[in-house]
């Protein structure tokens, strides 16, 4: 391990003198606190480094955080900010490459070989996933079916006539495509499918199941976040184990969001990400808004490096305070989920009543669920309630509403409305 300090020593060296020459937001950053690279010694030392934030890098729109000129970046992509502005991101040449490299370490590792059919399915607005991934399973030798489209049917019949034994996609497509394979007709079992690998979002367990049991295939996580690189940046192993990350390119810590220290092994934190080898867009202790639970031991599948964490827990800024007390929508999600064996369609309604805060949980029943007498729906409706107050310790009212009655904005429901 002595090694991986060393190399990653060595590689943040040059990055940090780099952006002190090249990126102006980074030289008053360190002038601030009058941190000098040139003295930079120690790994410890990074720590007397600010954070970065995506707030910082919506400021300095579009590229003020590139540290090459731009003649020297050959890929350009952007994706939505915090302030209004877009994040505008660079790669240089050497970037592609080291993309498609771990990419393809990352596919390797989730034994993906020459002789898949890998389909790769992405909404606009994950380019950097759709590329990284496709050049990475091409390096490999697989043939790669990419399919932008989005109509669930076509995809479901590509994956059947083109005998496709890998599939990547975001988790919500993913359960898309589970509810509409009864109406295409399509028996799993008839298909080669062998694998799908979920990208892009954060996913429960419960979902990772039914995605799972419907195809009857290994789910696999690659994480994938566009500001930091993209896909390669961790990964999940066939022993699932959490996410794998690659460290000769990536510096890992995780942070408590409030006071900012490093949190123990088995604690939840955010991920922070430094960049050691990246060209055109480098980070410095960037906060991704993503929490994990933080692990570092070896895994039996033999990758070297030892940070592992729990798969994305949920973003830092869903948090949802109550009284003092903290809890993420993605535990509803999985509460819910675990209970009913689907998930479920809900939103969380924040009210203030008598200076109180109160939760409402307003949910979309699934037919099973359903029942016809007012006794048995109520009784339900206890049973979840104290479920929930188990869990979270927070009492939690449920009301069974009608789908259309959710607020949506841009035609996306509403996780939490917040009228406190
Ligand atoms: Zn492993």
């Amino acid at each position: 391990m002595e090694n991986l300090k060393l190399l990653q020593l060595e590689k943040l060296q040059a990055t940090l003198n780099r952006v002190y020459k090249e990126v102006p937001f980074y030289r008053h950053l360190f002038d601030s606190v009058s941190f000098n690279p040139e003295d930079f010694s120690d790994l410890e030392d990074l720590k007397k480094i600010p954070f970065t934030t995506r707030e910082d890098l919506s400021k300095n729109y579009p590229y003020n955080m590139f540290a090459v000129p731009l003649r020297e970046v050959v890929r350009i992509l952007a994706t939505s900010g915090t302030t209004g502005n877009p994040l505008v991101v660079g790669y240089t040449r050497n970037d592609l490459s080291i993309l498609t490299d771990l990419s393809a370490t990352a596919l390797r590792n989730m034994e993906v070989t020459k002789d898949d059919v890998v389909q790769i399915t992405f909404h606009p607005g994950l380019f950097s996933s759709a590329f990284g991934i496709q050049s990475g399973a091409e390096i490999i030798g697989a043939s790669v079916i990419p399919v932008h489209f989005e109509d669930p049917y076509k995809q479901l019949k590509i994956l059947q006539d083109y005998r496709t034994t890998v599939l990547v996609c975001t988790p919500s497509y993913a359960i898309w495509l589970c509810e509409t394979l009864p109406q295409a007709k399509i028996n799993p079992n008839s298909l080669f499918l062998k694998k799908i690998i979920l990208c892009g979002e954060p996913f429960t367990e419960t979902q990772r199941s039914i995605i799972s049991d419907t195809f009857k295939v290994e789910v696999y996580n690659l994480y994938s976040i566009m500001e930091v690189f993209g896909p390669g940046i961790a990964f999940e192993c066939k022993e699932k184990k959490g996410l794998h990350f690659m460290e000769n390119h990536f510096l890992v810590e995780v942070i408590d969001p409030e006071s900012l220290l490093p949190v123990k092994p088995g604690e939840t934190g955010e991920l922070v990400i430094t960049t050691l080898t990246k060209e055109a867009f480098p980070l410095i202790r960037y906060r991704t808004g993503d929490l994990v639970i933080y692990k570092y031991e070896n895994c039996p599948c033999g990758f070297p490096y030892p940070i592992l964490t729990s798969s994305i827990l949920g973003r830092r800024d869903d948090v949802v305070i109550i009284r003092g007390l903290k809890f993420y929508p993605s535990q509803i999600d999985e509460i819910l989920a675990s209970w009913a064996g689907e998930p479920l369609k809900f939103q969380i309604v924040l009210e203030k009543k008598e200076g109180l805060d109160e939760v409402f949980l307003f949910l979309v029943p699934s037919e099973k669920f359903f029942s016809d007498s007012f006794i048995e729906q109520e009784k339900i409706k206890k049973q979840l309630e104290e479920r929930l107050y188990l869990h979270l310790n927070i009492p939690v009212k449920i009301k069974f509403v009608e789908e259309g009655s959710l607020e949506k904005r841009n035609n996306k429901l509403l996780q939490i409305v917040d009228k406190r």
